[in-house]
């Protein structure tokens, strides 16, 4: 197989980087987990702080097995697959050896290409830059809604509209933005109490 196929195959995949750290967002919050980045993204937000991740290109493409190995190296059993956007690439042979040595698996997406993979928790960040692939929806454990602009309330309820209803709901600070918005994500949670808070505590503690 070309390089090519065998990232098609989800057998070899662009590493960006791979790092184990404290989860800082959403349901997972505080939690020890291996982070496993890979390269390519097409959302283009404006805000983005991985901006580094778009170019698929620039990053290794690495075998699964090599993955999973680094991620077995670290004591705790949980694996968050972020990017870029993971969801770019067929994740299914991946997230099935991750499951074979008994991690648990977590997705952080935008939900802008087609679901693929086993996954025990999907965070779903939707971008008004790209819209979902209606696919995400139902996967989806977690909607976590970043707050940059008065009008991504609205956004955030558009899309909760449509996720099931046992679905965590998150609005999100985006950090730049943070001290302008929290006051009013507050309010907002305080009155509509289905919403919940996420912070990005990993960068109060200063990492990854
Ligand atoms: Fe950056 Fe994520 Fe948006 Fe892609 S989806 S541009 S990686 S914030």
């Amino acid at each position: 197989m070309t390089t090519q196929e065998l990232i098609a195959a989800g057998l070899q995949l662009p590493l960006m980087e791979a790092f184990y750290t404290i989860q800082g967002e959403g349901k997972f919050t505080g939690h020890p987990a291996y982070f496993i980045r890979l390269g390519g993204c097409d959302v283009g937000c404006v805000w983005c702080d991985v901006k580094e991740s778009w170019e698929a290109g620039k990053w290794p493409i690495v075998g699964i097995e090599e993955i999973v190995k680094g991620a077995l190296v670290h004591p705790a059993r949980l694996v968050v697959i972020t990017g870029g956007e993971p969801l770019m690439y067929n994740l299914g042979p991946l997230t099935e050896l991750l499951k074979e040595k008994g991690f648990t698996i977590n997705i952080e997406t935008s939900g802008a290409h087609p679901f693929s993979g086993n996954f025990d928790w999907v965070c779903f960040s939707p971008k008004k830059f790209k819209k979902p692939h209606p696919s995400i929806y139902e996967q989806a454990d977690e909607l976590k809604v970043v707050i940059f602009h008065s009008s991504d309330f609205a956004f955030a309820e558009e899309h909760a509209e449509f996720v099931n209803p046992s679905c965590d709901l998150r609005l999100q600070p985006e950090w730049s933005k943070a001290e302008r918005f929290l006051p009013e994500i507050i309010e907002y949670v305080k009155n509509r109490p289905f919403w919940k808070i996420s912070l990005q505590t990993h960068k109060f503690m200063d990492i990854p």
